[in-house]
């Protein structure tokens, strides 16, 4: 098997960041990724990375996607890590389609949503139960919705819905609204909007797709007629895949400030990190970090 320099795992801000680092450096490297763009493609504005006033998270993921066409990278999208173990010196890569073998890997796999864990969302899921409004909202064009989460992405999503949708519910499961009161207060100036905390949702229905889901409102059961559900209700870590490197209680992989793992020849960056700010431009920072890491670690050590 052909041993690579360097393995970079997810095309997220992080991953796209050290992936141009590396071609420019010329290392001997591939990016295995389940998609391009990662989280960043969710955000409907992006108002906090510099140089851009107003961005939206599409518009921004095809730029980066632009800059990462600029090199020769091998990129194996739409293919999934399942495993990663360090045998002697190397580090050996399974993912759903091959085997790989690295000097060194670097996993910018980023967050992944949140489920319900309610009867029917397994079964209608991206049927009609969805966790991107960016991406799937436009399909709800006068159609009724529900919003689950009352965090900013919940109501990140709901402002999007409210001008797309007929009629939008969002609900919250504490008694507290979460989210900035910015956007609370310009979701409450949409008329097609319906807003519950101390609800959650308790099953949902459908045949080939949902048409209707059973809510606690308040303390009292009522079923909706809807035809779609957002899931807005936060993220874990995505690192269930790897479990040689040392880990917070969240999943979240411990990095020290060059972005090193417990495990040598295994580094992390971005959002699957322990590192404190959740945000594109941090992704991006520790992203060319851990590359720059890298190099001097290849250069020493093979
Ligand atoms: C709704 C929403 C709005 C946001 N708005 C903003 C904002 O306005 N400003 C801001 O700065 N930040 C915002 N963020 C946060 C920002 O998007 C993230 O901090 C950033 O995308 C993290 O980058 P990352 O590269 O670490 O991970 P991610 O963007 O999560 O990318 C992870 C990559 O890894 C891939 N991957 C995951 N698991 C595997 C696997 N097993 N095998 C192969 N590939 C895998 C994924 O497909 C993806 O390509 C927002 C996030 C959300 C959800």
């Amino acid at each position: 098997m052909n041993v690579l320099d360097l393995i970079i795992i997810g095309a997220g801000p992080a991953g796209i960041t050290a992936s141009i680092y590396a071609a420019r450096k010329k290392l001997d490297f591939i990016v295995i990724t389940k998609d391009i763009g990662g989280q960043a493609v969710l955000s409907w504005d992006i108002e906090n990375y510099t140089g851009y006033q107003f961005v939206t998270g599409p518009e921004l993921a095809i730029k980066f996607k632009e800059h990462l066409d600029k090199f020769n990278i091998q990129i194996k999208e739409q293919e999934t890590v399942l495993e990663i173990k360090k045998e002697n010196q190397f580090i050996k890569i399974k993912t759903d389609k091959d085997n790989y073998c690295s000097k060194t890997v670097l996993i910018c796999s980023g967050r992944i949503p949140k489920t319900l864990n309610v009867k029917g969302e397994e079964e209608l899921k991206y049927r009609g139960v969805t966790y991107c409004a960016t991406c799937d909202g436009p399909l709800y064009k006068e159609k009724t919705v529900l919003v689950v989460g009352g965090g900013n992405s919940g109501f990140d999503a709901a402002i999007q819905l409210v001008k797309i949708a007929k009629k939008v519910y969002l609900i919250e499961s504490s008694n507290k609204l979460i989210a900035d009161n910015v956007m609370i207060e310009k979701l409450k100036q949409a008329n097609n909007v319906e807003i519950y905390t101390n609800s959650r949702v308790l099953e949902i229905f459908g045949e080939k797709t949902v048409s209707e889901v059973k809510v606690l409102l308040n303390g009292v059961e009522k079923n909706l007629s809807v035809q779609g559900i957002f899931v807005e209700i936060g993220s874990k870590a995505s690192s269930d895949f790897i479990t040689d490197v040392a880990k917070n209680d969240f999943g979240e992989i411990l990095v020290n400030c060059k972005c090193e793992t417990s495990t040598e020849g295994i580094y992390a960056a971005g959002d699957v990190t322990n590192v404190v700010a959740k945000q594109i431009i941090v992704a991006c920072g520790e992203g060319a970090k851990a590359l720059l890491s890298i190099y001097d670690y290849l250069n020493k050590t093979f």
